[in-house]
This record gives C-alpha cells, sequence and structure tokens, in this order.
C-alpha cells in the first residue's frame, strides 16, 4: 500500500505557479525527493495545461485579464 505524501495537494498550486517563490522553490526541492509528488505532478500536469489553455482563450475572447467569477451587483 503506497504512502500517500501529504505535500501532494501542493502539486497542483506548483504547476499553476500561485505558491510563494520560496513555496515553489520548497516544494521543487521537495518533489525531487518524493516519489507521489513527482507522481502527482506528472499527472496533473496536462490538466493544468489544458487549464491554462482554456484561461487564455476565456481572457482573449473576453478581452480581459485574468478571469473574474461573476459579480452579484
Ligand atoms: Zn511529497
Amino acid at each position: 500500500m503506497a504512502r500517500k505524501c501529504p505535500l501532494t495537494t501542493t502539486a497542483a498550486g506548483y504547476l499553476l505557479g500561485i505558491l510563494d517563490p520560496q513555496e515553489h522553490a520548497e516544494y521543487d526541492r521537495h518533489a525531487g525527493m518524493c516519489a507521489p509528488c513527482r507522481r502527482e505532478i506528472e499527472e496533473l500536469a496536462p490538466v493544468v495545461r489544458l487549464l491554462k489553455a482554456i484561461k487564455a482563450d476565456h481572457a482573449a475572447s473576453n478581452g480581459q485579464a485574468g478571469w473574474s467569477a461573476p459579480r452579484d451587483v
């Protein structure tokens, strides 16, 4: 039974680039030594690439940078 590293949840943020530079560097180093995290990164990479493509497409068609949640007026 494979033990899962609690830090695998950080993989998504790492790939999305939303971590602090320090967190990013730490996780980068951690993933180098942690097989579950490396696997998580490999599994999430295509999904994150897809999300980024959708986001870029959305921003382009919207004429706005970033994506903001719909706001109630
Ligand atoms: Zn790990």
